[in-house]
């Protein structure tokens, strides 16, 4: 099988890589932003026909570090390259935040396999993708564990109406303090996450449980469903990784240690499932499994992502957009924990005008809330 891995150098990249090393398929391009020595050794490792190095600098020291091998080295705008390029029977996109929508557009295009941890592309341009894959027969898998989970449950189920999506949540770094408490941390604390090893944005959105909100959408998306369909439940311990609740009150959920290989491995293989390396889940190995209603008071950022949900349109876009914005001034220091959801709320209140169904509109309204000027009079 040829694997194309779009974030190769991430979290998900590198996990993804293991599967594929373990799996003996063939991977024929990796891409990353910047970082020019993890590629190079990952280029070693796997021998792929194609790179593509968004950051000029990191490009020009991939290109000239290769120059005598037999690989096509592409710069800025290569990653959608070789997203349109179709020289794979699997792309995962492993890309973090909206930077990924455009690739993911071209790959919902290939008639081929898209396995999809990009949240941030369904969750601003959700409806459309799915149609497109729906047109050009691309078969979307999810790779983010709990849509994974979902995805796994709905299997000889689809003929069967669900009653409710079960979403569950660590609850993030902070779960257990008070509001006062999580105003004060800063990120380098946000960045402890108790059960995940994940990159940097996504594990600020788990302890502003953003992510949830993100997931929340995603999960509307992928299934089709409402977000009153979607219970959000707090289990600290992530070995249930989500479920479905069916008509006859049967509650199906997956289990597994908190490993994103086994996700990234089933999106891969599906419907197969292969020995792998990830650690043995023994029932009796667990003292303890615990669920709680979530606090949309101390995290209003999830309470945020909920009525966004439900309005749709552009609402979705501009969340993600100004959460991106919000993340990174928390990650450098400059804002606090409570002003992120300050700058989206913010955010949300200018709205845009256009066809949110139509790509364009979509690549101006991110752009229009990722400028300082929108923000500039507070932040
Ligand atoms: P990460 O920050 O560790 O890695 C991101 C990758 O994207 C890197 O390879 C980076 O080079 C690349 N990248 C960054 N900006 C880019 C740009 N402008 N153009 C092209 N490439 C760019 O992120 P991650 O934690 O691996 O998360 C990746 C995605 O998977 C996110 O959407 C995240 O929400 C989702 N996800 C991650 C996990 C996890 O365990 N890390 C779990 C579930 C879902
Ligand atoms: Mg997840």
């Amino acid at each position: 099988m040829d694997v194309a891995i779009l974030g190769s150098t991430g979290s998900i990249g590198t996990n993804a890589i293991e599967v594929c090393l373990n799996q003996h398929y063939n991977v024929v391009a990796l891409t990353c932003n910047s970082r020019a020595d993890l590629l190079i050794e990952q280029y070693y490792q796997l021998r792929p026909k194609f790179l593509a190095v968004e950051n000029e600098l990191a490009y020009k020291k991939i290109k000239d570090e290769l120059k005598f091998e037999d690989v096509v080295v592409l710069g800025k705008g290569g990653t959608i390259e070789i997203a349109k390029n179709y020289n794979y029977d699997v792309i995962l996109n492993a890309i973090v935040g909206y930077a990924g929508l455009l690739p993911t557009y071209q790959a919902v295009k290939s008639s081929k396999r898209l396995a999809i941890a990009n949240k941030e592309s369904l969750v601003v341009y959700g409806e459309e993708l799915m149609k497109i894959a729906k047109e050009y027969d691309t078969e979307l898998i999810p790779v983010d564990s709990e849509h994974s989970a979902i995805f796994q449950c709905l299997q000889g189920n689809y003929h069967n109406e669900i009653e409710k999506i079960l979403l569950t949540a660590s609850g993030g770094a902070f779960r257990n303090l008070s509001m006062a408490e999580i105003a004060k941390k800063p990120a380098k604390d946000a960045l402890k996450h108790p059960n995940w090893d994940m990159g940097n944005k996504i594990t600020i959105d788990s302890a502003t449980m953003m992510n949830k909100g993100l997931e929340l959408i995603e999960a509307m998306r992928l299934f089709n469903v409402k977000a009153d369909d979607i219970d959000i439940v707090i289990h600290p311990q992530s070995i249930v990784h989500s479920g479905i609740k069916f008509r006859d009150k049967s509650l199906i959920c997956q289990l597994g240690t908190p490993d994103m290989k086994l996700p990234i491995q089933y999106a891969l293989n599906f419907p197969n499932r292969y020995q792998n390396n990830c650690q043995d889940l023994d029932l009796c190995d667990i003292v303890n499994l615990e669920f709680f209603k979530p606090d949309f008071e101390k995290f209003p950022c999830l309470k945020i992502a909920k009525e966004v949900a439900k309005k749709g349109g552009f609402y979705p876009c501009i969340m993600n957009s100004a959460n991106e914005y919000a993340v990174d001034l928390y990650l450098k220091g400059k804002i606090g924990f409570y002003d992120i959801n300050k700058i989206i709320d913010k955010a949300l209140d200018k709205g845009f005008n256009g066809d949110s169904s139509n790509i364009e509109d979509i690549i101006n309204c991110s752009k229009e809330f990722s400028l300082k000027s929108v923000y500039e009079e507070d932040f």
